[in-house]
């Protein structure tokens, strides 16, 4: 089994570490073309910058394989600018990808000073969740399932292959428990 972390801008090797360091059996790979996203069965948009990650995509030609493959069932994780390329609303800006039918609010957290760290509970896990300029989910379609909560605010949402968390799982270097988890998503639909 394979995971791709899409390789245009953000936290990638971090994601590729932990990924590899789940299973000897599964491999991480970095994704930037059209044909590596073909060879991998389950992918991670990193957190970045999504405006940035916006005109990479466009330029990179990999908006509509990315969006087909997610169509066709393959499981995606979206990590902070990757969950707000993912969600069907993007407070102010058109959405991207609208795979995800949840509403986002940009930066909402405060400025790159108001970044932080906490702890709660991530589908029955109590992990660390790193927050930099986070985006907040203000509102939960009827379809999405709420993993992880933060003051009251969802934080971590999947629907069906769809996963997408606010905060940077693969900035608590030690722990891989949660891309464990999506490496469970992309077991179970092989
Ligand atoms: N603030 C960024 C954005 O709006 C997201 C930050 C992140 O991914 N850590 O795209």
């Amino acid at each position: 089994m394979t995971i791709g972390v899409l390789g245009l801008q953000g936290s990638v090797a971090e994601h590729i570490k932990l990924i590899k360091s789940v299973n000897k059996k599964i491999d991480a790979i970095v994704v930037r073309t059209i044909d590596e996203l073909a060879t991998v069965d389950g992918l991670i948009i990193p957190g970045g910058e999504s405006t940035t990650l916006r005109i990479l995509l466009d330029e990179f030609k990999l908006y509509t394989p990315i969006k087909a493959r997610v169509e066709a069932g393959m499981p995606v994780w979206g990590t902070c600018a990757g969950m707000i390329l993912l969600a069907n609303r993007i407070e102010g800006e058109r959405p991207y990808f609208g795979l995800l039918d949840i509403d986002v609010k940009r930066n909402a957290y405060g400025r790159q000073i108001d970044s932080f760290v906490a702890e709660g509970d991530f589908a029955g896990m109590y992990v660390g969740m790193v927050f930099i300029r986070a985006p907040i989910v203000t509102r939960v379609g009827a379809d999405v399932e709420v993993l992880a909560e933060h003051e009251g605010k969802a934080v971590a949402v999947r629907q069906g292959n769809v996963l997408a968390t606010a905060f940077h799982p693969e900035l608590i270097a030690k722990d891989n428990r949660i891309h464990k988890y999506f490496c469970g998503m992309v077991e179970n639909c092989k």
